[in-house]
């Protein structure tokens, strides 16, 4: 079965407001297996309205349009609804009771506008209203069907776990085609997309477009790439066990071709896989920031339980700072061997195990006659030393965050090999 969102009001095409009902309904269409291959906005304009739900209609088998049932002039769902119908909207006295007893329950009179509202195409049904005054609408067209919903998040999202929903997943059963999506995110640091795309171009290839698997990629910016694998099974077990086999598959290409970039998975984040690793080895670890000025130690205290492993950081942002605290010793403080010489300090000042070190310049002016985005990370665990030098691109805020995650990066490369 395909379903498929429109989303109503001038306001989403003015870009005065984001459309988040279509990216949760898509969310949930997805997690239900059901398939959803177009969403559409479509301003308070009858006419286009009804060319947009009859486009719908026409390649997909249900649709749910959520905004403008709403009790002002511009909410003209309904009559767009009744027209797509080929019907005449009748007034629901038993809405109308509904609508005027809401009101009165908190001592207000009704405006006539809100009568509105309890207006139904004729021969739809109706969803009723909990959480505000318009009800939504089941209008069947044959064998296919247009659900209507509030534009209100809150009250669409109610609507559709209560009603919309339970309807779509009997129509799939009764389709014989109910089917479960499970899916999975790793997430990568340090691989382009291109770069992974080309890993697993083949696999993709084999997998093609309308198997059981999918695989995307997802650019999430200062957090890396993301490869999304999807499975499509027949219930849960079935779609949880191809999605751990093709995970099985992904994980060795990607760490055969690329290395070991896959940081974490789903919900994960990079401070997850450091925290999990150090406290797993009875690690602690202090912090030497310089140009990160204290995003990373923020980024750790973000896991619960960090005060077991994390002892903290010295901001050593001006260079006396390094000298004085962190014994670096004199001289340019953009280099590889005052990084190393900032971990093994703040591991010693602090009484860690680890020492990491992040030196370098954020911009926009060169620093030390090194270019912006030039970063030295060090790293000393239990006297053993090592280091990174990076190039990263950007602008100042940038620079500075990817140096957060490429700090953690290396602590967590550094962590698997020697443990
Ligand atoms: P109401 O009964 O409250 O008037 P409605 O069905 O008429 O509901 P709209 O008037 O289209 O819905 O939207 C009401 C409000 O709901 C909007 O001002 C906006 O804040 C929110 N909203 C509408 N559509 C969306 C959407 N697609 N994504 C997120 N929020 C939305
Ligand atoms: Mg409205």
């Amino acid at each position: 079965m395909r379903v498929e969102v429109v989303a109503v009001g001038t306001e989403l095409l003015l870009g005065q407001i984001a459309d988040t009902n279509s990216q949760w309904l898509g969310e949930q269409l997805a997690a239900n297996g059901i398939a959803s291959h177009y969403h559409q906005h479509v301003g308070d304009n009858h006419e286009r309205m009804v060319q947009v739900f009859r486009t719908a209609l026409a390649r997909s088998d249900a649709l749910i349009v959520c905004g403008g049932l709403g009790p002002t002039q511009d909410d003209i769902t309904r009559a767009a609804l009744a027209e797509v119908m080929n019907v005449d909207l009748v007034r629901d006295e038993a809405i109308v009771t509904v609508i005027e007893s809401m009101f009165s329950s908190r001592s207000r009179t009704m405006p006539q506008n809100n009568l509105l509202q309890a207006d139904v195409p004729h021969g739809a049904s109706i969803i009723s209203q909990r959480r505000g005054t318009a009800p939504g609408l089941i209008c069947p067209l044959g064998n296919k069907v247009i659900y209507a919903a509030p534009g209100v998040p809150y009250e669409m999202t109610e609507m559709f776990e209560r009603a919309i929903l339970p309807d779509l997943l009997e129509r799939e059963r009764a389709a014989g085609n109910s089917s479960v999506i499970k899916s999975r995110v790793l997430k990568t640091w340090g691989a382009s997309e291109s770069g992974l795309a080309e890993a697993l171009g083949e696999r993709f290839d084999e997998l093609g477009e309308h198997g059981a698997m999918t695989i995307a990629f997802l650019a999430s910016g200062i957090e890396g790439i993301k490869v999304r694998l999807t499975a499509r099974g027949s219930d849960d077990a079935h779609a949880l066990e191809l999605l751990a086999s093709e995970e099985l598959i992904a994980r060795r290409i990607i760490t055969e071709k690329l290395g070991d970039i896959i940081f974490a998975t789903d919900e994960d984040t990079m401070e997850d896989a450091v925290a999990t690793r150090l406290s797993e080895a009875g690690l602690s670890l202090a912090l030497a920031e310089s140009l990160t000025g204290g995003l990373i130690s923020s980024r750790l205290v973000n896991v619960v339980g960090a005060s077991t492993w994390y002892r903290g950081a010295v901001v050593s942002y001006s260079s006396q700072v390094k000298y004085d605290l962190l014994s670096v010793p004199e001289g340019p403080v953009v280099s590889i061997e005052a990084a190393v010489a900032m971990a093994s300090g703040v591991r010693r000042a602090l009484g860690a195990d680890v020492g990491l070190s992040v030196t370098g310049v954020a911009g926009p002016d060169p620093q030390d006659g090194h270019e912006p985005g030039t970063v030295f990370v060090g790293l000393d665990i239990r006297g053993v030393t090592e280091h990174a030098s990076l190039r990263l691109p950007g602008d100042r805020p940038r620079v500075r965050a990817y140096s957060a995650i490429s700090a953690l990066d290396v602590l967590r490369r550094a962590l698997d090999r020697s443990l």
